[in-house]
């Protein structure tokens, strides 16, 4: 099969034999991937992975085998798959049912083989079923979107909690806005593209801010919020010197909350943290139901979040896309 490799210095497409699945996986004839920024840090070096390494983590596709021990109702379904693979179902997140961070899990893409190819074994319990009415694209963006929706797993919302501020209007940022509209909260969005703040304009962000436009954003948001800054901020930027503003933003015992994995360092400002009593949460994989029936009932939309589409053959000018570009929102690459 075709598969996008990346070998510690570049991303190849070669040629290599199917996956082999064990008596507890299905193996999935893969149709679309979505381009994450945790590729592009992957391929710039900042983000450490094994190598050779097939990354991809965003996908759907077709069961087209499954091992003796697979439910068989798997067979020939559509599905996308969770990430956390190799998962023991013993430690102590396991017992906790915290199975995304279980001590021995290695995340399809990153550490182990992933979806930017023809073929890819998944182990059985990482499956869901796709809705024939929710496109093989559109898939692509579950794994992304049930992300998004674990911001408010982890930090549940309060009576105070009125206003939110995002920074980063990627493909993260953008699913972001979608659900904190259905949540009801007031929506300041900060990008230095003019196209996508705009965009979240449209899914609901009543107030946008251009970083590009020489203003200082904490003195504008606190023009909006009472002077007081907004009660949540959520640094999606994946730009490890955004986060003082995101700090500056906050208002005294407000939340912030880390959705960027850029794997470099971050300077912050952990006194001004200490003393105006902020709490930072932090967020990672989360419920592909809830994101299953965001997309299913329409509530949440996708379609203009999809900039472009790649054949596999042509990954590489996809990912070059995405760097060089800051209007681009995502890449699908069709399999
Ligand atoms: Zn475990």
């Amino acid at each position: 099969m075709q598969a996008a490799i990346y070998d510690g210095k570049e991303l190849l497409i070669k040629e290599v034999s199917n996956p082999k699945i064990s008596d507890t996986q299905a193996l999935i004839r893969v149709r679309a991937a979505g381009v994450c920024g945790t590729d592009l840090a992957i391929v710039n070096g900042s983000l450490q992975t094994p190598t050779p390494i097939i990354l991809g983590h965003e996908f759907s596709g077709d069961v087209v085998e499954i091992g003796d021990d697979v439910d068989p109702k798997w067979l020939n379904k559509k599905v996308t798959s969770e990430i956390n693979s190799n998962i023991d179902f013993n430690c102590f997140y396991c017992k906790q049912k915290q199975y995304t961070q279980c001590i021995s899990r290695k995340a399809l893409g990153i550490d182990i083989d992933g979806a930017f190819a023809e073929y890819i074994a998944v182990e059985s319990y990482l499956l869901h079923e796709v809705p024939e009415t929710i496109s093989y694209e559109k898939a692509t963006f579950i794994e992304p979107l049930a992300a998004a929706y674990q911001i408010f797993e982890m930090m549940p919302l309060e009576e105070n909690d009125k206003t939110i501020t995002i920074f980063g209007l990627g493909k993260l940022g953008l699913l972001i806005t979608q659900i904190a509209f259905l949540k009801g909260l007031n929506l300041i969005v900060v990008d230095g593209s003019h196209k996508k703040l705009n965009l979240a304009k449209k899914f609901g962000a009543q107030h946008q801010i251009n970083r590009f436009d020489g203003v200082n954003i904490a003195d504008t948001i606190k023009t909006y919020t009472n002077g007081l800054g907004a009660d949540i901020v959520v640094d999606a930027t994946g730009n490890p010197l955004a986060v003082n503003d995101v700090l500056a933003s906050c208002r005294t015992r407000g939340k912030i909350h880390i959705k960027s994995t850029h794997g470099v360092n971050t300077p912050i400002n952990l006194t001004d943290l200490v003393v105006r009593e902020l709490t930072l949460y932090s967020s990672r994989c989360g419920p592909f139901k809830k994101a299953i029936n965001g997309l299913k009932s329409g509530e949440i939309e996708v379609e203009k979040l999809i900039s472009k589409k790649f054949d596999l053959k042509d990954i590489k000018k996809a990912l070059n896309f995405h760097m060089k570009n800051p209007e681009y929102i995502k890449a699908i690459i069709r399999i």
